[in-house]
Order: C-alpha cells, then structure tokens, then sequence
C-alpha cells in the first residue's frame, strides 16, 4: 500500500510530544511489513540547527505556489529519510512560517499566525502529493495542524483525474488541542464558505480544524481503545463529542506502540549498564549510576520514583503536591524531569531544594536523561488527568519500572493493576486508581513501597511487564485494518455518488 503521513512534527527532525515519535515509528513499522510509506513534515531550521541527530536535507528543486487567503506562498521541498529506514520524509520548506525558536508556541505564546502556517503546511502537502506523483491510496493525517487536509482532499483533490477514490485517516493524539481560529480565519482555507456549518468546520462560531479532520476523513482513529470512548463524553470530548459520536461507527482506538529500537535496555546507549529480562542485575547499576549523577544517596534499599513530563496540570502535578508532605516524610526518592507550567517548575523546584537527599528536579528537556531515569527508577509516576495513550508508562514497563498511573485512556488499556496475588503471578504489571486526589496517589505509592519491601512480587511485577510486546508491530497491523477500511469506505461512497448522478 502507498501510504503518505502528514503531521507537524516527527523524530529526529522535530519533537514536541508524543505526536513526533508516533508520526516517524509508524512509519517505520508500515515499511518493514513491505508498505511504501512517506511522511510530510515543516522544516523548522532553527530546530534542525539545534539537533545534532537531525539527518542531512537536500534540496530536490521543488518550488511549490501554495494558495493561502489572498496571497500565493512560495515554498521549496526538502528530502530526507528516516534513519534506518526505508521511508522517506518530505520536508516543506517555508522559512517565513517555519524558521522561528518554537514549533507553535513562544515565550508561552501560541504564534498568532498559527491557523495561517498550518492551513499552508495542509495545502502545501496536498501540491507536493500531486506535483511528485506520489498517487498515495491513503493520506493520513495527524492532529488540528492537519485537519485540514482531508477537507482539502474531499472538496478539491478528489475531483482531479486520478485522485477520484482518494482515502484519507485522521488521528486525534490530544482532544484538548483543537486549532480554534476566529470565523475570519475560513477565509484563509480558500474552501468555500458552505462548509462552515456545526457538522463540518464550524464550532461556535469559530473555525475548528480538529473538527474539521473528524467530519471529512474517511476513518478517525486515536490513540487508545479506552480514549476512544471517552472522547465520545463531555468530560473528555472538549465540547466536540458530539462530533465524534456522530462518527463512532468509524472511530477506532490503537495502541500506540514503542520504537523499541530507541527504548530497549538490552541495546541502550544512554544507560550506566544495558540488561534484559533474563538478568535484570544491569538495573541495580543503573540505580546507583542515577542517584549518584543527581546528587541522591546512593542506596539500592530506598524506592526510587521517577517522573518525565511536561509539567502541565494534565500530568497530574497537582496530585503530586498535595501529597508531597506526607509522601516526603518516607523513606523514599524522586526524581523529576520535565518544563511546562511556571507553578508546577517552582512547586518540583521547590521540593528538591528543601529536601535534597529524597528530591532531585532538572526543568528542561533531556533525551538521555529521561533514558537513564527510566532506566534506574524502581517506579514511575503518571497520575494523568487525561492521557490519550502515553509513551512513558509504556517505556517504564520495558525498562522494568513499576508505573504507577491514573486508569484513564492509554494508562488503563497498559496498566493492569497488581490487586491481588493471583494477578502479580499473572499479568499485573504497576498499580491504578481512578480518583483524580493525591490521597488516591499517595495510597498508590504506599502500595507499591510495601511491595517493593517483596522482592519476589516484585521482580514478577517488573517482569509482566517487560515480557509483554510493547512494539510497533502490533499497531501497525492496526492501522493497516483502518487503512483498507477507509479505502473500502471511499471505493462505496464513490459508486453511490456514481449511481446519484
Ligand atoms: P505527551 O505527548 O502528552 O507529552 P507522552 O507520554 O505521550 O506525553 O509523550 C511524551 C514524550 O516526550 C515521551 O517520549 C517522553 O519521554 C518525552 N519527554 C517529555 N518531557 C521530557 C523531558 N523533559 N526530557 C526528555 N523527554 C521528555
């Protein structure tokens, strides 16, 4: 199958969130299992310059001429690929838009022409498909930055010869991201005003562009069974539930999966000493290689609690400082590492500097730290408000770090809960609650540090989980199911508008 993914970021080119590591792992994974897959990303050159890992570009003297409201954008294509990998990666370069600091947000400020750069970045990928031949039977777009495209793709591509039957698949990662634009804003999409209307583009009055996605892809899929459903409520829906349970019947939740050729301990880089399941003794080293480099005690009988995050209130800090007091008159450790909210920076800051041998915090962003850290913690806090799937509690259960997480979305579809003794001997692999309070989360950590004291259980627990295969495979063959599903979709409405006419 020719598959093209479009999305606003992808590693190692840019990264932001989850959203980058499933946009280029996916990838990778469709085209092991033989499909010619590329992928469509901005170039961002103050990012690039800044990555040392970032793959060579070049320039394969593409101009395109991309209509945006009232002016004509020029932009070249840049090519690239994947490393180790058969997928190759095109990269819209249009430095007006795209040469800045951030990917969408400065100095904690959204870029006020952010509906403007990504309604670009959706037609200038749509131009690239048609201008390289790429005659893709999918086009799969990611998030509100693209939500656009499968609007583009139903109003406009598919009446050019050739692309009559074109497929599109849109994936929510976060629903609480929606690309919410003034009503003016439609002007800039060049698509007529008809679509804007409460089922299509239109919500309250705005322009929406994750609404957009839902209402004109042939499939929507997110990235969890468990989220699939609770985006179809108003508690987690953000006001587009409707939307979504107008559509449930071709709304699917997957999995993401792991790129376990990054996150592995048998072959990591970044860690004090690789080890496997078969001999767990590398973690030990990694412990005290963590403590040691943080400025902890260096101490194997102590549970050592990790968190690598965006400090945001979706991750549940707030949980955290609650119960910090009773958690810190423990003999425990934690470790935090993340930036995001000022108040949650000062609060993990603050915590570290009045108890310097149970808390280290670095606020920033840090690859191989965050390896290191999942490598020598002995469990891994996620207390999530929501989580659409999570990346973190999934590398944790590799690495053999107990997670300890809020059974929402992803959390609950890859935590099995440690209740009882049958299920330690069985599948659970961490520990979960429901109540978003640090009572909830602090009896959770009590839990596991008395399990943790049950060296047996617990080495049971670790091994549950990092026996299970977290791997993209398993998802990609997901994906491929939707993939056929939305072709099929496609190839009925085309002959019943044909019988129409
Ligand atoms: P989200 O996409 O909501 O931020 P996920 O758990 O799905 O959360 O993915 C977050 C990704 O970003 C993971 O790969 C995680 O390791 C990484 N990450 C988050 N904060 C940091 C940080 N401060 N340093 C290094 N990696 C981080």
């Amino acid at each position: 199958m020719r598959i093209v993914v479009a999305s606003s970021e992808a590693v190692p080119f840019s990264k932001t969130g989850g959203l980058a590591d499933v946009a280029s792992a996916l990838p990778k994974a469709l085209s092991l299992m033989g499909h010619d897959v590329s992928i469509f990303v901005p170039h961002y050159p103050q990012v690039h310059a800044r990555n040392s890992t970032a793959p060579p570009l070049d320039d394969i003297g593409v101009t395109l001429r991309v209509g945006v409201g009232q002016k004509t954008v020029e932009a070249r294509v840049l090519k690239s690929s994947l490393p180790d990998a058969r997928v190759t990666v095109y990269l819209i370069d249009q430095p007006g838009y795209f040469d800045r600091p951030g990917l969408y947000v400065e100095n904690d400020q959204d870029y006020r022409d952010n509906c403007e750069r990504f309604v670009f970045f959706s037609r200038a990928v749509i131009d690239a498909i048609e201008r390289l031949h790429l005659a893709p039977q999918i086009i799969h777009a990611n998030d509100w930055q693209t939500g656009l495209i499968p609007a583009l793709v139903a109003a406009e591509m598919r009446q050019i010869a050739g692309y009559e039957q074109q497929a599109t698949v849109f994936t929510i990662h976060n629903m609480a991201f929606q690309g919410r634009f003034w009503h003016w804003d439609m002007n800039l999409t060049r698509l007529d005003w008809k679509y804007f209307n409460w089922r299509q583009m239109e919500f309250f009055g705005h322009l929406n562009l994750l609404k957009t996605g839902i209402s004109f892809a042939d499939m929507i899929t997110t990235v969890s069974p468990t989220y699939a459903r609770e985006i179809q409520t108003p508690e987690y829906g953000y006001g587009l539930h409707g939307a979504l349970t107008a559509r449930k019947d071709d709304l699917v939740g997957i999995l993401n999966g792991v790129d376990t050729e990054i996150w592995n301990p048998a072959t990591d880089p970044h860690i004090a000493q690789k080890y496997s399941a078969d001999d767990l003794d590398g973690k030990a080293v990694c412990k005290a290689a963590i403590q040691k480099q943080l400025g902890l005690p260096v101490r194997a009988d102590v549970p050592l609690f990790g968190s690598i995050s965006r400090m945001t209130s979706q991750k549940g800090f707030s949980l955290i400082g609650q119960c910090a007091d009773v958690l810190l008159d423990q003999d425990v450790q934690l470790i935090f590492l993340g930036s995001g909210d000022p108040r949650y920076e000062a609060l993990m800051s603050q915590l570290a500097a009045d108890h310097p041998d149970r808390v280290s915090t670095t606020i920033g962003y840090n690859e191989p730290l965050s390896h290191q850290i999942e490598a020598g913690c002995d469990v891994f806090l996620m207390p999530s408000e929501f989580e659409p799937c999570g990346l973190n509690q999934m590398y944790s259960l590799i690495y053999g770090t107990v997670p300890i997480v809020r059974a929402v979305g992803g959390l609950a579809d890859s935590v099995i809960d440690a209740s009882d003794i049958n299920r330690i001997n069985g599948t659970a692999n961490g520990f979960t609650f429901t109540d978003f309070r640090g009572d909830a989360l602090f009896w959770n950590i009590s839990r596991a540090r008395s399990l943790f004291a049950d060296k047996a259980a617990w080495r049971r627990l670790q091994l549950n989980g990092m026996r299970r295969d977290w791997s993209w495979k398993r998802s990609a063959a997901e994906y491929v199911r939707i993939y056929e599903r939305a072709i099929a979709a496609r190839r009925r409405d085309s002959e019943c508008e044909g019988e129409e006419k």
